[in-house]
């Protein structure tokens, strides 16, 4: 982010720091992302796709346009302890440092690999063509994800609706889920630290994991030079929020407020709806350059 006097960084009042364009796995263009923030009201924007910095250059283009303030991220995919999937954010990072890029290219070289297998594995219980009708859903074929998975499922009529999909057929343990190898959380932490950004932990609620689990992955964030959690996302309850805001407290993470937003109708919360920061938390924007 342009260098910032801290009473404008201290000014935000409805940050979003994490969502998705057609990019990865969102249904909106970067830059239709950027107006719908700019409409709901957000003025500090983060766009975050998946291992991918591709939309960043016009996303930014049209935050400068509606004089938005925006932040240039991405949401890194990480193996963790052998089989956990978790998500980092890097937000503030320099969208140009070569380290980052080949790290995130590498991050997203198994994803057409992983998408032949889950096809292959979905036809063992009998739906056929998955591998082509999910990369009818994809902007970006490197990207393939279990998300365009969800929504030719959806199609099918394999479920009522998109999230549903993930409870009966790709979820870890549902017939199209398949292992696989992301970064480790050093090697992302390296990569983000590399390029000046600050490495967020998403959604920790979302990752299903034990309580004395949790605290060793925050632990280990935190060693690794981790900086803050999503308090406030769009995937956790208001339960969830309370709970990680005593987290960040007890770990000294600053916390970030984050929607995950991925298209209308397909998200828990629309961009920049999310409830206040409580005040005596650091917000992630404090540590932006
Ligand atoms: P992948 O990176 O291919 O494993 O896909 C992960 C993406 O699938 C997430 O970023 C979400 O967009 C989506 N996703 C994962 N779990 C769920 C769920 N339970 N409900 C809805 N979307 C989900
Ligand atoms: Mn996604
Ligand atoms: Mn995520
Ligand atoms: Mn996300």
């Amino acid at each position: 982010m342009s260098a910032a006097p801290n009473a404008a960084i201290n000014a935000v009042q409805n940050a979003d720091l994490h969502c998705h364009s057609t990019v990865s796995d969102g249904l909106l263009t970067p830059a239709e992302v950027v107006r719908r923030a700019h409409a709901n009201g957000v003025d500090l924007l983060a766009l975050t796709d998946h291992d991918e910095l591709g939309g960043l250059c016009d996303a930014r283009r049209t935050a400068d346009e509606l004089g938005l303030r925006f932040v240039d991220g991405a949401e890194v995919s990480v193996s963790w302890d052998e089989d956990t999937t978790v998500h980092v954010v890097a937000l503030d990072i320099d969208p140009d440092n070569a380290a980052l890029a080949e790290g995130l290219a590498q991050v997203r070289s198994g994803r057409d690999e992983r998408a032949r297998e889950m096809a292959a594995e979905l036809a063992k219980v009998g739906i056929h063509g998955a591998y082509e009708g999910a990369l009818r859903y994809v902007g970006n074929p490197a990207l393939v994800s279990r998300a365009h998975f969800a929504r030719y499922l959806a199609e099918q009529g394999l479920a009522r609706d998109v999230k549903s999909v993930f409870d009966h057929w790709l979820a870890k343990g549902k017939p199209g889920y398949v292992a696989h190898d992301w970064a480790t959380l050093e090697q992302a932490l390296g990569w983000i630290r590399g390029a000046g950004g600050i490495a967020v932990l998403a959604h920790p609620g979302r990752f299903r994991l034990s309580g004395k689990e949790l605290r060793r992955l925050l632990g280990e964030f935190k060693e690794q030079g981790g900086r803050a959690i999503e308090v406030l996302s769009g995937a956790h309850s208001a339960q969830q929020m309370a709970e990680f805001a005593r987290l960040a407290r007890e770990f000294q993470f600053a916390a970030s407020r984050a929607s995950d937003f991925h298209g209308p109708g397909e998200s828990w919360v629309d961009l920049g709806r999310l409830p206040p920061m409580p005040p005596d938390l650091t917000p992630v924007w404090a540590l932006f350059s």
